[in-house]
């Protein structure tokens, strides 16, 4: 396998200790990449080259899995890696540590419904105070 560069490497460690944690994440595109979009902070770099953030997914995208991935490409990395950043940034990393662990477990551990994490989530995206 030839890597693009080093953060393309730690994505793909970092899947691979996802998958020694919860074999199961695998299941979920939009945890599985944006964690690894996120910690490798390719997030970082995709962020930057960017300018506006209106083609965020919605909730049937997002939960569609590789359906969303085969559709938007990198757009996809994105947002998943911005969901992740939301989750960290609001919820704390133990937070992230349990969802990794029993995903099923999401509305408990965040304390809404999946609607209202999504909408949640559309604030903090709108609102762009992360972007600093
Ligand atoms: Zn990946």
């Amino acid at each position: 396998m030839e890597f693009k560069n080093t953060f393309q490497l730690i994505h793909e460690f970092v899947h691979a200790v996802i998958q020694q944690i919860n074999p199961s994440v695998a299941g979920l595109k939009w945890l599985d990449e944006g964690i690894a979009e996120y910690a490798s902070k390719q997030l970082e770099e995709d962020i930057k080259s960017r300018s506006t953030f209106n083609d965020y997914p919605t909730l049937r995208q997002l939960e569609s899995g590789s359906v969303y991935f085969d559709e938007a490409g990198s757009t996809a990395y994105l947002y998943s890696g911005i969901l992740i950043k939301y989750i960290v940034d609001e919820y704390g990393i133990d937070a992230l540590n349990k969802i990794i662990r029993t995903p099923t477990n999401i509305e408990v551990i965040m304390k809404a419904s999946t609607e209202n994490i999504y909408e949640q989530w559309v604030k903090y995206l709108e609102d762009k105070k992360w972007l600093r």
